[in-house]
Parts: C-alpha cells; sequence; structure tokens
C-alpha cells in the first residue's frame, strides 16, 4: 500500500462538521479520501498515543464543549460500484459517499432496497453503524456486507450483513466493537424492478388507492413527511439543528409495559405508542413518554429544547453549548425515569464527554 503526506490540522473546530451545531474544538483532525490514507493516519494516532474518533457527516454525534481528546479522523473514501447478481444489483459505495446522493442514485436506477431511507442525513459508512432505519425499512435488510480496516492493526476485514449484529438502532459497530473499525466501503443487495416498500403507516396513508407507486414517489413521499417534521437537513431547514432522535425507543417487558400503560393512561396517553414485539416484549414509544412525563414540544431551557415539529428530536435553537443540551436531555431522562420507572437511553453517539454521561452503569 503505498503512503502519502498527511495533512493534519492542529485545533480544529467541529462545531460546523456536525448537524447539531456545537462542540469544541479537537488537538488534531484530518479528512481521508482513500485507504492509502488511512494507515498513515493511524500511525500518527499512535506514535503519540491519542484515540481517534471516525466522523461522517456529523448527523449523529453530541461532541463535547472540550471537543474529543484526540484524533478525528473524518470518512471522505468515495465510490460507487454495481454488479447484476440475477433478479438483484450489488452496489458497493465508498464510506464517504453522501448518503441522500446514495440514495437517489439506487431510485433513479430503478433499484429498490433503500427508497424509504430518503432524507436521512449522513454517510454510507455511517448507515450500519446504527443500522438506520425509517418508514418501515432498515438498512441492515439491503446491506451484504461492510469492508473496514481495524484501528490497532490497520488490517482490512470485511464482515457480512449477519456478521455485523444488526438490530434495532444497533450493530457490532456502536456496541461489541464500538471504536474498533474505519469502514471504508458499504455493499448493498438492491433488487432491480422490485416495488417499492409502502409498510408504514403514513406512507400507506399517502399512497391510499393509488396504483403501481414507483420507487422515486416513495422516495419524494418520505422526504416531504420527514419535511413536516422538521427531519431534514438541507436548505429551508436550517431552524431544526439536532442529531435526530435523541433517545432510542425503550424495550421492556410485558409486564413492566402493563404498570407503564396504567401510568400513561393517567396522563391522557397518547396514540399508536407501544408495539409489541416477536420476543413477546414490547417496544415503546420514547415520545410519547417524554411528552406525557411534561415536555411538550417546542418546549425549550434557554437554547435548547424539544423539536416544535417531534418531541423526540432535541434542538439547539442557536448557541446552545454541549453541555447545555446534556443538561436538557439529562433532565428528560430523569423526569421520564420517575414518572414511568423507563430509562431513555441516547441514541446519537457522546463523544468526548466522560464514561457514562447520560448512560446507566448496568448497560
Ligand atoms: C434531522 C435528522 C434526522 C435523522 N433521521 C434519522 C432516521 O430517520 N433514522 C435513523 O436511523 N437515523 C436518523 N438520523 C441520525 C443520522 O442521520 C444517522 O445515524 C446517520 O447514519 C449518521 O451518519 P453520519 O455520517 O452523519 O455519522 P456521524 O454522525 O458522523 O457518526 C455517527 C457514528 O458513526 C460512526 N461512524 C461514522 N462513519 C464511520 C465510518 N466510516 N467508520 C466507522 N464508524 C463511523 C461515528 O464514529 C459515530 O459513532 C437523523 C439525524 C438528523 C440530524
Amino acid at each position: 500500500m503505498n503512503t502519502v503526506p498527511l495533512d493534519i490540522k492542529e485545533n480544529h473546530p467541529v462545531r460546523d462538521l456536525t448537524t447539531f451545531g456545537v462542540g469544541g474544538t479537537v488537538p488534531f483532525f484530518t479528512e481521508v479520501v482513500s485507504e492509502n490514507d488511512i494507515v498513515p493516519a493511524l500511525d500518527f494516532a499512535k506514535s503519540r498515543n491519542i484515540p481517534i474518533f471516525v466522523l461522517g457527516g456529523g448527523s449523529n454525534v453530541l461532541i463535547s464543549d472540550e471537543g474529543f481528546p484526540g484524533l478525528v479522523i473524518r470518512n471522505g473514501i468515495k465510490g460507487f460500484k454495481s454488479q447484476t447478481e440475477g433478479d438483484d444489483i450489488l452496489v458497493c459505495a465508498g464510506a464517504g459517499e453522501d448518503w441522500q446522493q446514495f440514495v437517489d442514485r439506487c431510485v433513479s436506477s430503478g433499484w429498490q432496497g433503500v427508497e424509504c431511507l430518503a432524507g436521512i442525513p449522513g454517510t454510507v459508512g455511517a448507515s450500519p453503524v446504527q443500522n438506520i432505519g425509517a418508514y418501515g425499512q432498515d438498512v441492515s435488510q439491503a446491506i451484504a456486507g461492510v469492508s473496514a480496516i481495524e484501528i490497532t492493526t490497520g488490517g482490512s476485514v470485511f464482515h457480512s450483513g449477519e456478521e455485523c449484529g444488526f438490530g434495532y438502532r444497533t450493530s457490532i459497530f456502536n456496541s461489541t466493537s464500538v471504536g474498533r473499525y474505519i469502514i471504508t466501503a458499504v455493499t448493498f443487495r438492491l433488487r432491480k424492478n422490485g416495488r417499492p416498500s409502502i409498510q408504514y403507516g403514513e406512507l400507506n396513508k399517502l399512497f391510499e388507492g393509488i396504483q403501481d407507486v414507483t420507487l422515486a414517489q416513495v422516495r419524494d413521499g418520505v422526504i416531504t413527511i420527514r419535511g413536516s417534521k422538521g427531519l431534514l437537513v438541507r436548505e429551508g431547514h436550517e431552524a431544526f439543528k439536532s442529531a435526530g432522535s435523541f433517545f432510542r425507543n425503550p424495550i421492556v417487558t410485558a409486564e413492566s409495559f402493563r404498570q407503564i400503560e396504567a401510568l400513561i393512561d393517567r396522563t391522557g396517553g397518547c396514540a399508536n405508542w407501544a408495539w409489541p414485539l416477536d420476543s413477546g416484549d414490547v417496544k415503546l414509544s420514547a415520545a410519547c413518554l417524554i411528552q406525557c412525563a411534561g415536555f411538550a414540544r417546542g418546549c425549550r431551557k434557554g437554547n435548547v429544547g424539544i423539536s416544535p415539529k417531534h418531541t423526540l428530536i432535541l434542538i439547539n435553537y442557536g448557541g446552545a453549548t454541549a453541555s447545555d443540551v446534556v443538561d436538557f436531555a439529562g433532565e428528560v431522562q430523569r423526569k421520564v425515569n420517575d414518572d414511568f420507572g423507563v430509562f431513555l437511553r441516547p441514541e446519537i453517539r457522546l463523544v468526548g464527554f466522560p464514561p457514562l454521561c447520560l448512560e446507566k452503569a448496568d448497560d
């Protein structure tokens, strides 16, 4: 492998590299645009004995006001290759490709499998990390495998979809192997001429009575719905600076659910807030718990608050610091726990904070 001179920036501000728009400076920052850039970057960090954090589009992170005490590597590896396999098409995309552009390219090529994931900000390389999902589709359903470089050894690895350990907003990359890899490319298995996936309530409603709905119509429908909820990062949506859903939807046992249901009913309740799982457990709407704990849409404390359009989105209304966000999130978490006995775990990745910030010791 040829090595290339590294462009390391020192004391680099990262706030504007995130959609939340908060965070301090980091001592070292570099952007990799090919696999050849990675090993020198790893060597740089090793020679200084500093940790590495891999950044994509910065749409699922909250970086502390003190920054991250090491090297931030932004992944800008591009590339797009496709190969037909029967009725399927295998598409391999560089980790630094923009997710929305990737979805557009697949949809306009007539490849089915990611159309409901339109409008999710970020990069292709981050898509397997939390197994992004929306409107009835999870990216794990379309991922054939993930190529990565192991940070400690610099060696290349390939994980098949099964080996990625996908679950609800989880994979090995944000659980058992967090911080272990730099993902360089993702391979998707999509269907040529497949019919779009219309399984989600709001999409069903949008296309009720319409025959032969196309992939592009579903993509555009998803974008419209997302826009109405402040879930887009693009021109015209600058007022909604967030990192997406702040908390995961919690999963509780059937017995706990019955107790929580009684408490929720007492507050007036919400429509469609609990979904039974095959395991017997029940997934709850974190948004409903937050609302019933007294945090209405649009409520705010200083520069941080709940989005006026979506209860699960915490917003930087302008000028917020990372500690303002953590304080507000902690308040929400405590109130939900006090009222309903449910601990809301963050969906976003906290970077540069002390261990267990907004987490529980037994997690
Ligand atoms: C308005 C808004 C709406 C959103 N809607 C949704 C939604 O509907 N569904 C959903 O699932 N998510 C949603 N998100 C969250 C976010 O868009 C996704 O998690 C996205 O995949 C993050 O991509 P990113 O490139 O910005 O990753 P970053 O935020 O930069 O990083 C996220 C995590 O992935 C890791 N990572 C990133 N790239 C790599 C790589 N190449 N190798 C190894 N690790 C890497 C980082 O270290 C970090 O832990 C939303 C966010 C916003 C702001």
